[in-house]
């Protein structure tokens, strides 16, 4: 095999999958080669996503990185299908609904000024509507709420392959093998060093390794505000049924939960410290979630939990938001990470804005330049309101 590449990228999740096949869909003719350490993806962020994709955020950036994307997960099967093989991803468009109190209404009520501007299509519910569009739910203490119809839900793990076989098929060669550091001379990559000491050469090198690219950026002395921050889903079925298919739901406390099938996905963002960690914790659901969800409503009173799986945000600390970027300090560096829980979403345009900058310098389809790297100097911090 040979060790010399035009273009490494360091991590094999949907980031590095997206930047490479939209640089070959986009023209690029040059050698990509993608190092994963982990060939079943047992422990990358991508496959323990939640799959929710929605277009309510309170930022422009995120908005159009959304509506990009959205746009894309409509036409995917098709557009990413392999030897006439549909790329099958189960996006279930059930819409995304935020349930308000009286603290949250006005803070909504201001972010949907912003996405309406932007072609959004959000409605805003009050509390009777609310109980209309949903019967089971429990709205005495709400004030309304808001629902997002073109958002819902896709299959990451789906996703992800769909990606790697696509990029596989136009000449990417994924490399199932720990890069150990990225190699660097004056101020420019050079290539890559595996953990068994092999040196793969390359004038550009992307970090796109999630929640582990914080630590490789570290390695050539280059930190970016990026550390691994663990969430724990659980899958649920209740006794009694719902009488439709449940939206991906936003607790006022955070709390949310959607339908899957006949089952019920559950989570809640809590505070817990950074690191490498994957233990599920049954107590969590028992103690802290199931309490709320059965104040939300009397149909989560009598329930079996089925399983459980936690995963790493590839969670940016300063801002919560993606860094998207080439570096100042570094020729040929590239960055791909911080998307804090909002990733699998902002793939497509994620990966299409990447695309542009390594090929042209600059970005043509959306501006993602708000997502520099050089905001945390200048303090230009993209303050996104609706992050969880
Ligand atoms: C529980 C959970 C729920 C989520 N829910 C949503 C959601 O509903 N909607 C949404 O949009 N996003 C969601 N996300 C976020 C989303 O999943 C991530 O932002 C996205 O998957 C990040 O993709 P990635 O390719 O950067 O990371 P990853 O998928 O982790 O890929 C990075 C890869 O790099 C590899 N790697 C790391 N270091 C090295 C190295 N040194 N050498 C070789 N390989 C290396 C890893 O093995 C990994 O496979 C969720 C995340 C989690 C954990």
């Amino acid at each position: 095999m040979t060790k010399k590449f035009d273009l490494i990228i360091v991590g094999g999740g949907i980031m590095s999958s997206s930047v490479a096949y939209n640089l070959y869909n986009d023209g690029y003719t040059g050698k990509i080669g993608i190092f994963e350490k982990d060939r079943g993806y047992e422990y990358s962020s991508t496959p323990r996503s939640e799959g929710g994709i929605r277009q309510t955020f309170s930022t422009e950036v995120n908005i159009k990185m959304s509506q990009y994307s959205y746009k894309k997960y409509k036409t995917f099967e098709e557009d990413m299908k392999v030897d006439n093989d549909l790329a099958v991803i189960d996006f279930n468009e059930n819409g995304y609904l935020y349930l308000l109190n009286e603290q949250s209404m006005p803070i909504f009520k201001d972010i949907i000024k912003i996405q309406k501007s932007l072609g959004v299509k959000t409605n805003l519910m009050n509390q009777l509507e609310t109980q209309d569009f949903f019967p089971e739910l429990n709205v005495d203490d709400l004030a309304g709420s808001v629902f997002d119809p073109e958002a819902g839900s896709a299959d990451p793990y789906s996703v992800l392959q769909a990606y790697v076989k696509k990029s596989k098929q136009l000449g990417a060669t994924y490399i199932y093998d720990e890069v150990e550091t990225i190699l660097t001379e004056t101020s420019k990559v050079t290539g890559v060093q595996t953990v068994n000491g092999e040196r793969y050469i390359a004038p550009i090198v992307v970090n796109a390794a999630g929640p582990w690219s914080g630590d490789l950026s570290k390695k050539i002395g280059i930190e970016i505000p990026i550390k691994p921050l663990k969430r724990q889903l659980f899958s649920i079925d209740t006794a009694d049924k719902f009488s439709k298919e449940i939206p991906f739901t936003f607790d006022p406390t955070g709390m949310h939960f959607r339908g899957e099938r006949s089952k019920i996905v559950v989570g809640w963002a809590t505070e817990v410290p950074f690191g490498y960690d994957f233990k599920l914790e049954k107590s969590f659901f028992e103690e802290e979630i199931w309490p709320l969800l059965a104040a939300r409503s009397n149909h989560f009173e009598r329930l079996k939990l089925e399983s459980g799986w936690t995963g790493l945000y590839d969670y940016n600390y300063v801002d919560c938001n993606a860094i998207i970027s080439d570096h100042p300090e570094m020729e040929g560096y590239f960055i791909i990470t911080g998307f804090s829980g909002h990733g699998f979403q902002h793939a497509p345009a994620a990966g299409k804005g990447l695309s542009e900058l390594i090929q042209l310098g600059k970005f043509e389809t959306i501006d993602l330049s708000p997502l520099s790297v050089e905001r945390f100097k200048s303090n230009k911090l993209i303050m996104e309101t609706a992050v969880f």
